[in-house]
């Protein structure tokens, strides 16, 4: 389980890496927590430093015999990105957890029935199940013949109860209908199902840590095998490193099909990117690899779907 200095670290990596930040304004409650952990006296934290604190030891329950890590810093491009830490260029393949989970039911729909209810009991990441108010499992047709995969819950949906049903919910609900299906018609899921937690005082969510991807991501691995999808799409780097292990930046991964246990995965850039990102040639990298998953899926395309997104004249 980690500790407030390790969730820190990641809300600053990825405050830096995600977001572009630089300086992060706290709060009192903020500033106050923040000095009982790292002894920090002012109103702000320059990121590179607060994301070089020492990474405080893992777990053995949640880690088990983790393979050495070749764990690099994970981003997406961003407007304002630091130059502080490079992003690698090339994707990195990394050992991910094969735990199993066993489950019942005759049918498609009890047997995520089950899987449900261990994960809805599941106390694993004491840390996380101490501030969640729903564990969010997933939503759509148990028949899916495509699934979508997310990051984890943030806070609209952890009160919900609902995989992406914010603002970023409401962009990939569009995408999906721009694809002629509904939300209804896929399967939406997350690589951890509890939201990450926060330092208390501050805003916004945080990606989830390594350890807490490898505890949680056996009841994706579980969805997966119960829908049997004929094609994945993968939103954003956390999504496809805990899916595959690979790492790298979205602009290296996106766009062209991975595999995970035979079934064909497009990596693509997570909406909230596009929230930050509103160019039309942005747009159109997800789309045309949204193209690629419809001719997969064989699903029909008009002129006009083709046509989406690009520049005119
Ligand atoms: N972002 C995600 O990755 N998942 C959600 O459920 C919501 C936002």
């Amino acid at each position: 389980m980690p500790d407030a200095t390790e969730t820190l670290r990641h809300y600053v990596h990825f405050m830096r890496e995600r977001e572009g930040v630089r300086q992060i304004k706290l709060t009192r409650a903020a500033r106050e927590g923040l000095a009982k952990v790292v002894g920090a006296r002012t109103a702000s934290v320059p990121v590179a430093r607060a994301a070089s604190l020492p990474e405080s030891s893992r777990s053995s329950a949640a880690t088990g015999s983790e393979p050495p890590s070749v764990t690099r810093p994970v981003s997406e491009p961003v407007a304002r990105r630091s130059t502080a830490t490079p992003a690698p260029m090339v994707p990195v393949a990394r050992e991910v957890s094969n735990e199993r989970i066993e489950v019942t039911g005759a049918s498609k729909v009890e047997q995520l029935a089950h899987l449900n209810e261990r994960a809805q009991a599941c106390q694993k990441c004491p840390h996380l199940v101490a501030r969640r108010h729903t564990v969010v499992f997933g939503v759509g047709d148990p028949e899916a013949k495509l699934m979508f995969v997310g990051e984890g819950p943030g806070e609209e949906e952890d009160l919900k109860g609902e995989p992406f049903v914010g603002k970023a919910g409401q962009l990939l609900t569009k995408m999906i209908v721009a694809m002629g299906l509904t939300r209804e018609q896929v399967y939406i899921a997350n690589i951890v199902k509890c939201r990450p937690d926060m330092p208390v005082g501050v805003p916004g969510n945080r990606k989830p840590t390594r350890d807490e991807m490898d505890t949680c991501v056996p009841y994706l691995r579980a969805q997966i095998d119960i829908i049997k999808p004929r094609a994945l799409v993968a939103l954003g780097a956390t999504a496809i490193e805990g899916l595959v292990g690979a790492t790298g930046t979205m602009g290296s991964l996106r766009g062209k099909f991975l595999e995970y246990r035979n079934v064909p995965v497009m990596p693509t850039y997570h909406p909230s990117y596009l929230l930050r990102n509103q160019s039309t040639a942005e747009k159109r990298k997800v789309w045309e690899d949204l193209l690629k998953v419809m001719e997969k899926l064989e699903l029909p395309i008009s002129e006009k779907q083709r046509g989406f997104f690009l520049a005119k004249g």
